[in-house]
């Protein structure tokens, strides 16, 4: 069974070769098929092997330093001090490889939650498959928006095009038909064919799935997939590059101080170079890229959790500085478990019963809805399945309304399809041809306000304000209309003025109770909610008055917005929280305009015209399960339960990490800089050194990782969401920041200078005042890291003391490994330790509770200050 040049031989060829029907495999069928073919997956794109990837480690200045530093302590014989220069490079690069790999498999894991999935004819039903579980002869069912999940034969098209760029680098979508073509054709003039991995920008279609795998074209050219993520955000980029720079500058200072101790001070070659090894170990923050990612990490796994799935790293600082939020209603606001409630003909109006997708329910009062009915059951895409007792909806949930609907009317609602008018957000109707019951209609349901103007001999006034009253009691409105037909095709030119009016459906969409708190949440947080929706004004009004938008009073609809000029719009758009029968188009106008008033704009979206909108928001949010890949594909942000709430938790868990990472470099870079000041003030007043180089390695590539690893499992702070959010480009190294850095460094100076000189004073030997001040340096270290938890809030809180286990954790460990050093022979004869009588541990123990009362009493100052 294989099909060659499918696209040169006519549709019924192609089926027959592939032994498949236009109804679909059935599935022994498919799961035969399915063993042979194997699954409908690309070959996975290498990634970096291991051994790689641990090798990547030592690319680094700091590292190059370290190396050099061991080859001149090996060529002076300090055999010790190479050994321990290679051990530390060594537990760097592999504390540096394991938060790496797992950072990585953090990150596959969450993009594999994104699978594709593809609606498949099987055993003549419609169904929503695991897209990897295609086999040869499926047929599918495509429509915009949808990402093509196998090469395809196309078997039916309406107004159908694609962009085809991945495979043919041609960015214009090109149409497709079902005729065959040349057997000599270009790749890009196969219009018969829809590729895997192409994008279906217009119109439906059906295809018969002709190749699966590697055996598609982009499996043949082995493209796609193997991009592998870069782990960095704008903030973690601007880390990485002031880092790299303050690496050099330190470099250069330290060659200074070495020329400088060497020939200024007459030093002994060899004691200096190993302190000014110790300077820039001390000085550089090393673990800070490691700590940052892995705290990246955390976070798209913390979002993961809360069902939002991070498709791009930046989306994550972006999501936790906006200012507001633009949300589609349907689905996201509300539940998108649609039931009719109500319907309005010209004999009257109808209270519709029962609950759910059932089509049982009473119709009061008894009327003839026969011919409603049947409009509502063929013009429509979805089915209703009954499982256990329960009904459910396979396809758009409205339409599932319908036909529960139609269930509930008597008669005959059957028919042959013999042409349609997709439903398009532009046009807002859809149109279906049907050879019927009672012979060959077309019938048209769409919003009200379209569809009434196509009828003719009605009270258009009238009906419109029926419709409205309907929509102000928060119903979604549908008008349906017919038309007898005799032609095969349906003829759009025709519909206008010429449909049979046959009445309105209401239907309820509840707002979800969850969205409600959650936007009460977002205006805590001074983030503003908008909703932009394409149906009707008076809906978006009762649901927006449900929801608790800030301002429900105002409607700017989609002909509103076309009459006003962006700067009129650029006012309004402050004001106003509803934006109703929009198409996609105003939603990028929407956005630019927010963003012209300095705004953070989150935009949600769904449709493959959403696309550019969803690119220009500061965060684009695609729904995960209604959107169309093409949303997705345009966003970095993905919600896997299209729900508001999601968007608000994303917004939190944003914030927390930004928080995070910015409490990671406040707790790093006073202690480098602390640490450093200490040696250079030593060298520069010819003191011996309060700590020796091997010292600074272990506490800055041991201790300080280890210490700092906890900030990123940091939970969010309490009164996260009663903050406003950041300004937008606010820079990390803000002046509180700096400010921070030189006051820490500073105490840290004193504290260490003071204990050093208190031991010397006491006449203790030079190595155990050098013990006294590195475990000094650790206490200060582990007191700032508790002090570094709360930046928002006091720290002298029972909560905050009891901190995390992950804190504890460390805090555990790193004190066990200093009680190590510090008492262990066989360390103390690495490290040049010596133990430290109990009495003086508490006055260390001393030293950085004061330490954490200045800074604390600092905060609370600060933070009155602001209050
Ligand atoms: P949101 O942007 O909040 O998700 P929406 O889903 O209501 O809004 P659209 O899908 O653009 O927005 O629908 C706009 C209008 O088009 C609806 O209010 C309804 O009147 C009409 N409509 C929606 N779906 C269909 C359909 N399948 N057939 C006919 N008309 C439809």
């Amino acid at each position: 069974m294989m099909l060659t040049n499918p696209h040169a031989r006519s549709a019924a060829d192609c089926l027959a070769v592939l032994a498949a029907t236009p109804e679909g495999l059935t599935a022994p069928e498919a799961a035969q098929r399915r063993a042979e073919h194997g699954p409908n997956r690309l070959p996975e794109a290498r990634t970096r092997g291991p051994v790689l990837r641990f090798l990547r480690q030592f690319n680094n200045v700091l590292i190059y330093v370290l190396l050099g530093a061991a080859a001149v302590t090996g060529a002076l014989q300090h055999w010790v001090d190479t050994g321990v220069i290679l051990a530390v490079v060594l537990a760097n690069a592999v504390i540096g490889f394991l938060q790496e790999g797992k950072a990585e498999a953090a990150m596959t894991a969450i993009r594999g939650m994104l699978a594709p999935r593809a609606a498949v004819l099987r055993d003549r039903r419609r169904v929503s498959l695991d897209a990897a579980d295609l086999v040869p002869g499926d047929i599918v069912l495509l429509e915009a928006g949808d990402k093509v999940p196998a090469d395809l034969r196309v078997l039916e098209a309406r107004g159908l095009a694609a962009q085809e760029a991945i495979l043919t680098g041609e960015s214009v979508p090109v149409g497709k038909g079902t005729e065959p073509v040349a057997v000599d054709a270009a790749l890009g003039d196969r219009h018969a064919m829809l590729w895997s991995g192409t994008l279906v920008t217009q119109g439906t279609a059906r295809g018969l799935v002709v190749a699966t795998g590697p055996a598609t074209e982009i499996g043949r050219i082995g493209g796609l997939l193997a991009a592998v993520e870069e782990l960095t955000t704008p903030l973690v980029a601007q880390m990485d590059h002031f880092a790299r720079w303050l690496s050099f500058l330190i470099l250069l200072a330290s060659g200074l101080l070495l020329v400088y101790g060497y020939f200024v001070g007459h030093r002994d070659f060899s004691e200096v170079f190993m302190v000014v090894v110790g300077v820039a170990v001390a000085a550089i923050p090393e673990g800070l890229p490691a700590v940052m990612t892995i705290t990246l990490a955390i976070g798209v796994q913390a979002m993961a959790r809360r069902h939002a799935i991070v498709r791009r790293l930046p989306a994550i600082e972006a999501i936790g500085s906006v200012s507001v939020i633009c949300t589609d209603k349907t689905g996201t606001l509300t539940r998108n478990e649609m039931v009719a409630t109500a319907a309005v003909t010209p004999a009257g109006s109808f209270a519709i019963g029962g609950e759910g997708y059932a089509p049982e329910g009473s119709i009061t009062p008894a009327g003839d809805l026969g011919r409603l009915a049947l409009a509502a059951a063929l013009c429509n895409d979805a089915s209703l399945h009954c499982k256990d007792g329960i009904w459910s909806v396979e396809g758009d949930p409205m339409e599932g309304a319908l036909l529960a609907f139609a269930g509930k009317v008597a008669g005959d609602h059957g028919g042959r399809r013999l042409d349609a008018i997709p439903f398009d957000s532009r046009h807002r109707f859809m149109a279906v041809l049907t050879d019927g019951p009672s012979g060959r209609l077309t019938h048209v349901k769409g919003a009200p306000e379209r569809v009434l103007g196509m009828c003719r001999g009605i009270d258009l006034h009238d009906w419109h304000n029926r419709a409205d009253a309907l929509a102000r009691r928060g119903l979604r409105v549908l008008a349906l209309a017919e038309m007898p037909q005799t032609a095969n095709r349906i003829d759009p030119g025709a519909l206008e003025g010429g449909l049979a009016f046959l009445g309105l459906v209401g239907l309820i969409d509840p707002p979800r109770p969850e969205a409600v708190a959650a936007v009460a949440e977002c205006r805590a947080a001074g983030i503003r909610v908008k909703m932009i929706t394409g149906d009707h004004a008076g809906t978006a009004a009762a649901i927006a008055a449900q929801i608790g938008l800030a301002n429900p009073h105002r409607v700017l609809t989609g002909v509103d917005l076309d009459t006003l000029d962006d700067a009129q719009l650029a006012l309004e758009v402050a004001d106003v929280d509803i934006f109703a029968r929009t198409s996609p188009e105003h939603k990028l106008r929407l956005v630019t305009a927010l963003q012209a008033g300095g705004l953070s704009v989150a935009m949600t979206g769904d449709g493959v015209n959403d696309a550019p909108a969803l690119k220009r928001a500061d965060a684009g949010i695609a729904m995960g399960l209604k959107g169309s890949e093409a949303a997705k594909e345009a966003t970095d942000l993905v919600l896997a339960d299209d729900n508001f709430a999601t968007i608000a938790a994303a917004v939190r868990e944003g914030r927390t990490v930004y928080d995070n990472l910015r409490k990671v470099i406040s707790w790093t870079l006073p202690t480098n800089a602390g640490e450093a000041l200490v040696v250079v003030l030593a060298l520069l007043l010819g003191l011996s050194l309060p700590m020796t180089a091997v010292q600074i390695l272990w506490i800055n590539l041991i201790t300080e990782l280890t210490l700092g690893l906890a900030l990123a499992f940091e939970p969010t702070e309490p009164g996260t969401m009663d903050r406003p959010p950041r300004p937008r480009n606010a820079p990390i190294l803000s002046g509180g920041l700096v400010w921070h850095v030189v006051l820490v460094a500073g105490l840290f100076l004193a504290a260490i200078f003071g204990v050093f000189s208190y031991a010397i004073d006491r006449g203790y030997p030079l190595a155990l005042a050098q013990t006294m001040a590195m475990n000094t340096l650790v206490v200060l270290e582990i007191f700032h890291l508790f002090f570094i938890r709360n930046i928002h809030s006091t720290s002298l809180t029972w909560a905050a003391a009891r901190g995390t286990p992950v804190v504890w954790a460390v805090v555990i460990v790193i004190t066990a490994a200093q009680f190590a050093v510090t008492y262990l022979p066989p360390l103390q004869a690495v490290l040049g330790t010596r133990p430290v009588p109990m009495l003086d541990g508490f006055l260390i123990v001393g030293v950085g509770a004061a330490f954490f009362a200045i800074i604390e009493i600092e905060k609370q100052i600060r933070l009155g200050f602001k209050g």
